[in-house]
């Protein structure tokens, strides 16, 4: 007996609707008069509920809609026009492409653009940030030249102020690309987690070891608390082990430059639960008014961006910690006061080998 195989049968409308609906565009179908036939899952989403049998021209009535759609209906040809779904508390931006199929009805697809967009004016912020962030050193360092060269500095003190300043444009440079370099590696690996043993304690004392010179040149002490019910052992986690360096090395360089002068740097240490491990950096400072804390992870985002400068901030370096940590499957958070204690905490997945 002849039997049809359901791998060559053709699609019948149950499964050309089950289809529809594991698209996440919305994808709709009107008679020629513009009345909603069907529409699959993702475009119920988007009009929020039932809309078989209302008018398209209800749904959407954005100006231009009517006319194009009518000539999609009459004419036979695809059609395409930019669509914002109004009413919405997140701005959404659609590709809406329209075309008659064959006598039958109306196809509507909403493509979803919004991500593509915010992705260029991140890409497009970003670009502009970084040109100018070289740009003002580079500014500074060509006038240096252009005055030196002109001979017009024939006092030595002069000389050497200006060559100092030149010097610290320079090294500011190095230091942005430096940190540029950190950040797009940090970013394009974030899906992937290192899988090295790592030592926590070790990096607290790298960090410690490597910085107490700079914050003894302010009059600072960096300690270390290890506030964990069980001290013999060494908390493990898997990971990086320069990386969970420079996120701390990033967070307490911060406290050296933000914190006040003859104030001590704490790292603490303790353990949220069997697996988990909390590391918080505090210090003594003027503290980060509340409305800014949501917004530091941001790239380029300063408090005060000539202080940053001057200090020698890039505004990039708690973008590279944010990053580095979600790599880790961490989390990171800040808690400050003003005038008195500011405390970045980290708290990362730990492992008992
Ligand atoms: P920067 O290179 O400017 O220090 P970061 O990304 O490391 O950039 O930090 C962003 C901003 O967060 C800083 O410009 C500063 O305003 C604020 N900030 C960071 N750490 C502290 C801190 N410990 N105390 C006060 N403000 C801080």
């Amino acid at each position: 007996m002849a039997h049809q195989s359901p791998l060559t049968s053709p699609l019948d409308s149950t499964a050309i609707i089950q289809l529809a609906d594991m698209l996440d565009e919305g994808l709709l179908l009107t008679d020629s008069a513009g009345v909603v036939l069907s529409a699959n899952q993702a475009a119920r989403r988007l009009f929020h509920g039932e809309i078989i049998g209302a008018p398209i021209f209800d749904l959407i009535d954005d100006s231009g809609f009517d006319d194009l759609f009518r000539k999609a209906a009459l004419e036979q040809v695809e059609l395409e026009m930019p669509y914002h779904p109004k009413d919405e508390t997140i701005h959404r931006e659609f590709k809406l492409r329209l075309k008659r199929l064959g006598d039958g009805p109306v196809a509507l697809l909403f493509l979803d653009m919004t991500r593509q967009k915010n992705l260029e004016i991140v890409r497009r912020d970003f670009v502009a940030n970084v040109s100018h962030e070289l740009r003002s050193p580079l500014t500074s360092l060509a006038g240096f030249v252009e005055t030196l060269l002109g001979g017009e500095v024939p006092d030595e003190a002069m000389r050497t102020r200006f060559l100092t300043i030149m010097d610290e444009e320079a090294k500011r440079m190095s230091r942005l690309i430096d940190d540029l370099l950190s950040l797009s590696r940090v970013e394009v690996d974030e899906h992937i987690l290192p899988d090295d043993q790592v030592k926590l304690l070790d990096v607290m004392l790298m960090v410690r070891d490597s910085l107490t010179g700079r914050a003894s040149q302010r009059g600072m002490a960096i300690n270390i608390s290890d506030q964990r019910a069980d001290q013999t052992r060494n908390p493990v986690m898997l990971g990086s082990f320069d990386e969970m360096t420079e996120v701390f090395v990033n967070m307490v360089e911060n406290a050296i430059k933000y914190g006040y002068e003859n104030t001590d740097i704490e790292i603490s240490m303790f353990e949220v639960s069997s697996n988990r491990m909390q590391i918080d950096v505090t210090n003594h400072g003027e503290g980060i008014e509340q409305r800014h804390l949501p917004r530091l992870t941001e790239r380029f985002y300063r408090v005060d961006k000539a202080r940053s400068r001057q200090i020698g901030g890039t505004g990039l370096g708690l973008a590279i910690v944010k990053h580095i940590v979600n790599r880790h499957r961490g989390s990171l958070s800040v808690t400050s006061k003003l005038n008195d204690t500011t405390t970045f905490s980290v708290i990362v997945p730990l492992i008992h080998p």
